[in-house]
């Protein structure tokens, strides 16, 4: 039995004929900060939106034990992710330090159609699992491994017997009862909040109210937060959508 882990680029997929998933580029800078810089980020992540970061997604910057993590991704606009870099480093804050190492990566952007096949199982990174509008995938590359991993004990009853078709009952089919609702909630959030600057700032306002345990408990597969959730979305765009209307009126008069 074998679990493919082996990351977006995964020749453990390219193995089993797994499809191709649609994908975004991602790009992160480690900046060594002067001392007193450094002390500003030691409780603090930031999270940066507008089109000279990304043109549909966000900038972040966070402390990694002496330095700080500086990115920003995008699905639309991949040859230009290096002039959203340098517009995130435009940011206050983060415009002095020494880049100690810069990496690059394809981001997924939906699970892939195969993730199994007779015995081999595609987890993480290497299944497409990174959910849109947060691009969380650490949870659940960790959560799909360990839930493989039980899936194939149960399934070859503990080694005793060659696993088929059991692979998928055991895996595939609870993980997608877990989390499909999760994953397309998040798709539509994307969708609706990364179209403009001003749903970015709605989104913004958005994460305010909800909190981040709201979104732990999204990582949970909880169907009625999910709910709850998209309805306050289907709100704040109406309101979007009403704002941008005002604006463009005003424009007009103006
Ligand atoms: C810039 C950036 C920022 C991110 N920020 C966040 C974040 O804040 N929060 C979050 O939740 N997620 C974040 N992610 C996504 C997250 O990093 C991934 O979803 C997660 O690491 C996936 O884990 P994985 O084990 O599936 O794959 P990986 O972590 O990519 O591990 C795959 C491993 O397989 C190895 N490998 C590959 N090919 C082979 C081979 N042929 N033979 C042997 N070994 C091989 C690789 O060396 C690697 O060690 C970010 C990603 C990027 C690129």
């Amino acid at each position: 039995m074998v679990i493919g882990a082996d990351s977006a680029n995964s020749r453990v997929a390219k193995s089993i004929k797994a499809r191709n998933y649609a994908f975004a580029i991602a790009c992160q800078e480690r900046i060594k900060l002067p001392e007193e810089k450094m002390a500003y980020y030691e409780n603090l992540d930031k999270m940066y939106v507008g089109h000279d970061v990304s043109p549909d997604f966000y900038g972040w910057v966070f402390p990694k034990c002496d330095h700080v993590a500086v990115g920003t991704d995008t699905v639309c606009s991949k040859p230009d992710i290096k002039i959203y870099l340098n517009g995130l480093r435009k940011r206050p804050k983060i415009n002095e330090g020494k880049v100690i190492k810069v990496e690059a990566h394809p981001i997924s952007e939906h699970p892939r159609l195969v993730r199994v096949q007779g015995q081999v199982a595609l987890v993480g990174d290497t299944a497409g699992y990174v959910t849109k509008c947060s691009d969380e995938g650490i949870y659940f590359a960790t959560k799909s491994g360990w839930m493989c991993g039980e899936a194939m004990v149960r399934a070859s009853k503990e080694g005793l017997r060659m696993i088929n078709e059991g692979l998928r009952r055991e895996y595939l089919k609870k993980w997608d009862e877990m989390y499909f609702s999760t994953f397309k909630v998040l798709d539509i959030l994307q969708r609706v909040f990364y179209g403009s600057d001003a749903a970015k700032e709605a989104l913004v306002e958005l994460c305010g109210k909800c909190n981040i345990c709201h979104l732990i408990r999204l990582a949970e597969g909880n169907r009625w937060e999910d709910l709850k959730l998209l309805f306050s979305t289907i709100g704040v765009w109406f309101g979007v959508i009403l704002w941008e209307e005002k604006l463009r009126v005003w424009a007009r008069n103006y």
